[in-house]
């Protein structure tokens, strides 16, 4: 279903005597019965009008200029018509030789697109968009779908496709290989055999992408519920490794030749918990990608003489270090991460001095999660595990209280609460 507000946002910028059309990844959601994340606007009005044209608009960033439409539950993002790149020796409008050339555009010495504000018609602005399943609109003026590229048909074939030369499109922005990869795993689609080729060659150029960004962007990945998938994919494409190159030389390492490091069985269990509507944290998500390398490494350190606190502090400090110039992990998720694994150690003291102020730890929750992965991926630690997980419901909940909360009837509790019983209705 389209939102309403979208719908709101389209028939505004329509009677104001604008061409609007939804755009995007709703689009696709759409097509396939799926429910779409976010909703999209292109326009022909330029970000300055639609700023006129609603209140609740602010313009946001600087290598795209956006408009952001503020509704009390969402953010309806209008985008102005863009056009291509202009070409190197194409000449500047005006025929000034001297003048700069399209201040609006600019493209680093390595081909990354900087700045990219040139506007254009709707068929220029699909042909910017990354794949084909990407680049569909749909007007509201007659309830049509407008395909430039065959967006439709890759849809019904399953097909992700780059708009376009895939290794030039793969240079301008080399995030649109991780996007290439999460669109596939999530809808299930293959990767076209030209797409993939191009993305095989260029895998060692997704290092160009700004730390920040490939951070949000692996988090979409293995946040997306299905993080194993795309981590499969990352690691045929060459990705992985480029990513996260001290993890994958550790990730080659068996022993017995089984592989140790079980990235893969970690992110089967986080995609079942996003499956069962429960939500994951960054620092859980990362701790069980890369628990048990960090725990491997803090061990070979406490042997060289460390304490086992410093040996955690030191060693995920360390990894983080390196992982800094490639994706860049915000200090507070490293500071949960490293709380995360130090509850581990103390998980093994049972009960230990004070059990009840590792209960008011802030990593807790996440900590025995942690836990609980590992002794389903490894089947040890049910022990620790079945004690922590009984001491902190009795703690939460003394048992006396709670035996008496499950055998009290349902309607008796409703009543206690004040509230009258829930009539069940037909639907
Ligand atoms: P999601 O369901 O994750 O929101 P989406 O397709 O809507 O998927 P967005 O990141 O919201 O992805 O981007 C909206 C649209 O903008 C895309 O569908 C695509 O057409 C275009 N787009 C986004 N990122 C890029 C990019 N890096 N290069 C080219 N086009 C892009
Ligand atoms: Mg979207």
């Amino acid at each position: 279903m389209i939102s309403p507000n979208a719908l709101k946002v389209l028939y505004r910028l329509r009677d104001s005597g604008h061409v609007a059309y939804l755009v995007g990844g709703c689009v696709r959601d759409l097509l396939l019965g799926r429910e779409p994340k976010d909703f999209d606007i292109a326009t022909d009005a330029t970000p300055g009008r639609i700023k006129k044209l609603f209140r609740n608009c602010r313009l946001v960033g600087r290598r795209f200029r956006l408009a952001h439409l503020h509704f009390r539950d969402e953010i309806i993002e209008v985008a102005t018509f863009r056009a291509q790149a202009p070409t190197e020796d194409e000449p500047p409008a005006d025929g000034n030789s001297d003048a700069p050339r399209h201040p609006r555009h600019m493209v680093s010495e390595e081909g990354v697109v900087l700045r990219d504000n040139v506007f254009g018609t709707p068929a220029e602005d699909v042909l910017r968009r990354d794949f084909t399943v990407n680049a569909l609109a749909y007007d509201i003026a007659d309830f049509s779908i407008i395909d430039y590229v065959g967006g439709v048909e890759d849809l019904e074939s399953g097909i992700i496709r780059t708009i376009g030369d895939p290794a030039v499109r793969f240079t301008e922005d080399p995030v649109r290989m991780l996007r290439a990869v999460r669109f596939a795993a999530l809808l299930g689609f293959a990767i076209e055999e030209g797409t993939w080729s191009a993305l095989l060659e260029n895998a060692h150029g997704i290092t160009r992408g700004t730390a920040p960004r490939l951070y949000e962007e692996m988090l979409k990945l293995f946040l997306s519920g299905e993080g194993e998938r795309c981590y499969q994919l990352m690691r045929h494409g060459g990705l992985f490794a480029r990513l996260f190159p001290g993890l994958d030389a550790a990730l080659e390492e068996e022993t017995e030749g089984f592989p140790r490091i079980l990235v893969g069985r970690g992110l089967e269990w986080v995609d079942e918990q996003l499956g069962a509507g429960v939500a994951v944290s960054p620092p859980l998500l990362l701790t069980l990608m890369f628990g048990v390398y960090l725990e491997e490494r803090a061990a070979w350190s406490r042997k060289q003489g460390r304490a086992p606190v410093d040996a955690i502090n030191e060693t995920v400090a360390g990894f983080m270090g390196e992982q800094a110039p490639l994706v860049a992990i915000p200090h507070r998720v490293i500071i949960a991460v490293r709380e995360i694994l130090a509850l581990q150690e103390r998980f093994r003291r049972i009960p230990g001095k004070r059990p009840q102020g590792v209960l008011a730890r802030p990593g807790f929750g996440d900590a025995l999660s942690y836990l609980r992965c590992r002794c389903r991926i490894t089947g040890e630690g049910h022990e620790v595990l079945t004690w922590w997980e009984r001491y902190s419901r009795d703690k939460v909940m003394p048992p006396v209280e709670r035996e008496a909360e499950v055998s009290r009837p349902a309607r008796s509790r409703r009543r206690r609460r004040g509230k009258p019983a829930a009539k069940i209705t037909e639907s």
